[in-house]
């Protein structure tokens, strides 16, 4: 078990914000969560725990304990049946070498999440999504220590409450349980890929693809990405920041009467989704910034540390697109990034 005092999170977050914990603690198997989680009884201020940070915002030194897990590691076990088979990984894996894995030895199921950042304990309580895919759709099985306990507990998926990028452990379950194992169910057929979503049909037929493999699919969708999102190497970010809002059926035809143009998705007969990003560009925010931090140039719905950005940088500018996208189109968009 690693145990650092004053230890800094520089590395452990995508935004690339210097701020550090007052101890930080990272387990390497079950019998160091264990002792994490008895270590953990009685602090006066919850741990938090983190993965790789990419889907998280500190704005400043956290006074308490920082968990993290090295869990590494995988192994092949069977399935319920001869056409699928089961993938145990450790918590502290990095998701897209799964995929990677996956791929390479032609197991479906988690292509489609190609290139998401952050680890696999992660990809089990944000529900990571893409490109019409979700973890939840793989995800078998969930093991973890309960923190109050100390106890190994075992998850079904269904035990889990998934919906879009939700889970229990982001509710109730928030803070009570160390993830150390989470369990894929993949199937060893390859066929039916799902194409449909985003430009990855187009982007197949410009390289004169009709059936894609498996490879070919993670490849297109890679440089989708890249050509869209902003690596955090490079220039700090924690992806989607606000999520997309749901508004009222009659706010929503008033909109639309204003802005035919605007985007939306169907939710139900009361509700709509509209885009956050599109929000954020038409109030102007698209490629500006504010000292440091700044709005992605070629997707508004991403805020970047343009280097040496503070937390609090982000948070001020999170607030200014916050209240113009109020005072123009009357809807209040919310962080989806984890702000510390
Ligand atoms: C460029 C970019 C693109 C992105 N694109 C997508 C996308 O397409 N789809 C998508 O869904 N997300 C996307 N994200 C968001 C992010 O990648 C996901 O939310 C990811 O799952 C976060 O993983 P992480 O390991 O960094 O977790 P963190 O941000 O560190 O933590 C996320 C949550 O998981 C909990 N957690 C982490 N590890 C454990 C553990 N071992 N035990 C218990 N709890 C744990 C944390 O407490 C926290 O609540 C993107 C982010 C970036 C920077």
């Amino acid at each position: 078990m690693r145990d650092e005092v004053n230890y800094s999170l520089l590395a452990h977050n995508t935004f690339g914000i210097d701020a550090r914990c007052f101890r930080f603690l990272e387990y390497a198997d079950i019998e160091d969560a264990q002792m994490v989680a008895k270590m953990l009884r009685g602090i006066p201020t919850p741990p938090l725990i983190i993965g790789g940070g990419s889907n998280l915002l500190l704005t400043g030194d956290y006074d308490s304990y920082v968990v993290h897990s090295a869990i590494k590691g995988h192994e092949v076990l069977p399935a319920d049946d001869a056409d699928h088979l089961l993938l145990r990984v450790g918590s502290g894996e990095v998701w897209d070498d799964v995929v990677a894995l996956c791929v390479k030895n032609g197991w479906q199921g988690a292509e489609n999440l190609s290139l998401i950042p952050g680890e696999v304990g992660a990809s089990a309580v944000q529900n990571i999504g893409a490109y019409g895919s979700e973890a939840s759709h793989i995800i078998y099985k969930v093991e973890a220590v309960e923190i109050s306990t100390g106890q190994l507990r075992e998850f079904k998926a269904e035990d889990c409450q998934y919906g879009y990028r939700q889970s229990r452990f982001k509710t109730e379950w928030k803070n009570r349980f160390l993830i150390t194992h989470v369990t894929y169910r993949l199937s060893k057929q390859t066929g039916n890929l799902n194409i449909e979503y985003g430009n990855i049909r187009a982007e197949l037929e410009r390289r004169h693809i009709d059936n894609p493999t498996l490879q070919q699919l993670r490849d297109v969708i890679i440089d989708i990405r890249n050509n869209k999102l902003p690596d955090p190497k490079v220039l700090g970010n924690a992806g989607s920041f606000f999520m997309n809002p749901v508004v009222g059926r009659e706010q929503f035809e008033q909109l639309l009467a204003q802005y035919p143009q605007m985007p939306h998705y169907h939710i139900d007969e009361q509700h709509e989704k509209i885009p956050a990003g599109w929000l954020i560009e038409q109030a102007g925010w698209k490629g500006r910034s504010i000292g440091p931090a700044g709005v992605h140039d070629r997707q508004a719905l991403v805020l970047v540390n343009r280097g040496g950005a503070r937390g609090a940088d982000i948070v001020y500018l999170c607030q200014q697109i916050q209240k113009d996208v109020l005072d123009r189109f009357g809807i209040q968009i919310n962080p989806e990034v984890n702000i510390i």
